[in-house]
């Protein structure tokens, strides 16, 4: 039974990764493509040793997913090549962030500077091609591209707000990916607020103040920093981004920044800070609409080469409402669940994968605390909201309720129409969507949803 590349792995003397590399093709006759290129390409190699191999990958979602479900295939194939036993460790290993490198060696040597904006470390997908535009984000991606097209000229700084999981990376990535296509020459510093913070202390600790002031300064003509909020009430890192703010915008040098919330709602956040946040254009990004969520997920899907039919992606963007992150993890994640059980994709097969998953966050709150709720809210009898009647004085509070059931646990719609006295999932489905859209046109609507919200347990 015995092939070439047994044999080569053996001569080689036992786990290396030829082993791992001769599996990984052996593995590839067994998986579809799709899987093949979605889980077992990303697996490095790290290191094996007494019949213990370790493969790293960078998302915790997919080490998870590999894990559970390929680890078994893996290690049999690994078996194979090397003739015994391997023990299997799936690692997650984050890939290391931008501009790690010490800040003095960034500017002892000269080749780096130059070479610094190409290795920004840009997720590939984060372009502006790949953003869906609607009436939620429409605003937020005018005035990247504007700043793209131009930097400095429109809006200086330009601030980007809004919830996590609806864009923002997306677009402050895109920014840096169109300047560095239009003008090369342009150097480029893409940080997180969080590693801005971690280079302060560092260069307080190394005495390196003056590089770090100089890398910020000098060697910087576009300054894009993604959740800035996280500045607040660290006073020495706000007081180095104020001077480092008032060098560039002086020197008319582009800046970009996003954050979770506004300026004005940064707590503990200099004043002066707030006021030069406010000094070019802000904008926000909301939750999407239905209709861009069917989109972004049609988009995805296309990207990715998964057969998605019209009703499933509706199906799962009635599901996931508020993070655009989840809605395509969603998706992801019943792509891969329908390519290991080769069925296709499905209303009842998206059901069935996704129970449980998506929004486990809120786990707490019960069908019946909304219900309960609700209720209570709209003074109307919890019985009626159980029961059949249709008058719009019932019918509103109950649909209502649902809308809020499907956000805010973790059950399907048929489990929430159980929960609403047996009602059928259609009913729950339609309820929700309807209360969905209205939340997007209807101010009166949308105020009830956010006060009944705030009264939830939690979340
Ligand atoms: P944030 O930084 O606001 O937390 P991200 O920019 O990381 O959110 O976006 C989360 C995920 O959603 C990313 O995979 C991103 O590509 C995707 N995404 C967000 N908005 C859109 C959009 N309008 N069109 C397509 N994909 C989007
Ligand atoms: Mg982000």
């Amino acid at each position: 039974m015995d092939n070439f590349g047994d044999k080569c792995a053996r001569a080689m003397g036992g786990l290396t990764n030829k082993t791992w590399e001769l599996a990984r093709e052996a593995i590839r006759a067994c998986v579809t493509e799709e899987n093949f290129s979605t889980y077992f390409r990303p697996l490095r190699f790290v290191e094996a040793r007494e019949g213990r191999m370790v493969l790293a990958v960078e998302d915790a979602f997919f080490g998870d997913w590999v894990r559970t479900h390929y680890l078994e295939l893996i290690e049999s194939e690994l078996k194979k090549v090397c003739g015994e036993p391997v023990h299997l460790v799936i690692d997650v290993r984050e890939r290391a962030p931008v501009n790690r490198k010490p800040l003095a060696s960034l500017q002892a040597d000269p080749r780096a500077k130059t070479a610094q904006s190409e290795k920004l470390a840009l997720n590939p997908n984060y372009v502006f091609e790949n953003f869906v535009v609607g009436p939620s984000n429409d605003m937020a991606h005018a005035a990247s591209i504007a700043v793209a097209q131009e930097p400095a000229r429109t809006f200086n700084p330009l601030f980007i707000y809004g919830d996590t999981g609806l864009g923002k990376t997306h677009l402050l990535q895109g920014i840096a990916r169109d300047i560095r296509k239009k003008w090369p020459g342009k150097k480029i510093v893409y940080v997180s607020g969080e590693e801005f913070t971690n280079q302060v202390i560092r260069s307080i600790q190394n005495r390196e103040m003056d590089s770090f002031r100089a890398h910020y300064r000098k060697a910087c003509d576009v300054l894009l920093v993604d959740d800035v909020h996280i500045l607040a009430g660290k006073e020495r890192t706000q007081e180095e981004f104020f001077y480092t703010f008032n060098a560039l915008h002086t020197a008319q040098k582009q800046i970009v920044l996003t954050s979770d919330r506004t300026p004005q709602e940064i707590k503990r956040l200099e004043t002066r800070l707030r006021s030069r946040f406010q000094w070019g254009l802000i904008t926000d990004i909301k939750p999407p609409c239905f209709e861009t969520r069917v989109a972004i997920l049609q988009r995805k899907a296309e990207r990715d080469r998964i057969l998605l039919p019209a009703e499933v992606s509706q199906y799962l963007a009635q599901l996931v409402i508020t993070n655009i992150r989840e809605l395509e993890g969603a998706l992801v994640r019943l792509a891969a669940f329908a390519g290991f059980h080769r069925k296709p994709l499905t209303i009842e097969f998206a059901e069935q994968a996704l129970q449980g998953i998506v929004d486990t966050a809120n786990q707490g709150v019960s069908v019946s605390d909304i219900i309960d709720l609700v209720a209570d809210y709209f003074s109307v009898d919890n019985n009626e909201i159980l029961g059949k009647r249709r008058h719009r004085a019932i019918a509103h509070p109950r649909s209502m309720a649902m809308y809020l059931c499907r956000k805010h646990t973790d059950f399907s719609f048929p489990q929430i129409g159980r929960g609403f006295g047996g009602k059928d999932h259609t009913t729950v489905m339609a309820a929700c969507k309807k209360i969905g859209q209205a939340v997007e046109s209807d101010l009166r609507i949308r105020k009830q949803i956010e006060q009944l919200e705030r009264r939830l347990p939690i979340g």
